[in-house]
């Protein structure tokens, strides 16, 4: 799609409604700590225009004057890639970011392999999954995702290396985990958002499920991936499968396996 779409009244007032979803009780076992996704503001965008909708529905606008690559037409994320949209913001603030919901379904809906992202369910979901992201990433990291911490850490091998006298003994160590933990933990959150308020789109996710994973065995099988790359390490595949065993043994306390019990 490169016609020019100019967002609706409808694209602003989906993403609102996604909001009421996210705050529903329904998901209160995965966010126990909803303080930590206080700080966390949505940036959707069309042709011409970047809106930055808080959580309590506010929203402003400005044109951000970029041609949107394929990528940014078809994905949520829980960061903004979009470097002129990005310089506009503040850096005290967490933000996910994607396409307003015209463009994501007519962006999913034009490509080669079917997609089940085509509705005003699946886009919902989309974006519950970039808070469960934000969530995991709170209170634990799956890359390098905090500037002052990274800063302090590069500081403090420096002295050492420059031979500086250095305590220690509080300074907690943190390594970023695996991004399938992240991975899983979003994956197990939209899928825990589709089956209480989408059900049909849950439908969609087991059958997408089934199909990734028999695509992938086979590959895995075929190529005998034994001493190389396991497919499960693409996370989204990893996540399909790995959240599916984990909700199915553990119930509501997949999330304190993937949190070590931190919220
Ligand atoms: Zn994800």
């Amino acid at each position: 799609m490169n016609e020019s779409y100019i967002a609706t009244e409808q694209d602003v007032e989906v993403i609102k409604q996604v909001l009421t979803f996210l705050k529903r009780s329904e998901l209160d076992f995965i966010f126990k700590n909803r303080r930590l996704l206080d700080n966390t503001e949505l940036v959707t965008y069309d042709s011409k225009f970047a809106y930055v909708i808080q959580q309590n529905g506010t929203f402003k606008k400005f044109a951000h004057g970029v041609q949107l690559s394929r990528t940014d037409k078809l994905g949520w994320r829980a960061s903004i890639s979009i470097p002129e949209i990005r310089r506009e913001l503040s850096n005290d603030i967490n933000y996910i970011s994607g396409p307003v919901q015209s463009i994501f379904i007519k962006s999913h809906q034009q490509r080669e392999n079917k997609s089940i992202y085509t509705t005003t369910e699946s886009y919902g979901a989309t974006i519950i999954h970039e808070f469960g992201h934000v969530y995991y990433e709170n209170i634990k990291n799956s890359w390098f995702s905090n500037y002052d911490y990274n800063v302090k850490l590069m500081n403090i091998a420096k002295d050492l290396y420059n031979g500086k006298e250095t305590n220690l003994e509080n300074f907690e160590i943190r390594l970023p985990r695996h991004l399938i933990e992240s991975e899983t933990f979003a994956f197990c959150t939209e899928y825990s958002a589709a089956k209480y308020f989408w059900p049909e789109y849950k439908k969609q996710l087991d059958s997408t499920g089934l199909e990734t994973i028999d695509r992938y065995l086979n590959q895995e099988t075929s190529d005998k991936l034994k001493n190389e790359e396991s497919v499960l390490d693409e996370s989204h595949v990893g996540a399909y499968v790995i959240g599916k065993i984990l909700m199915e043994k553990l119930g509501d306390k997949w999330v304190d396996f993937i949190l070590d019990k931190k919220a």
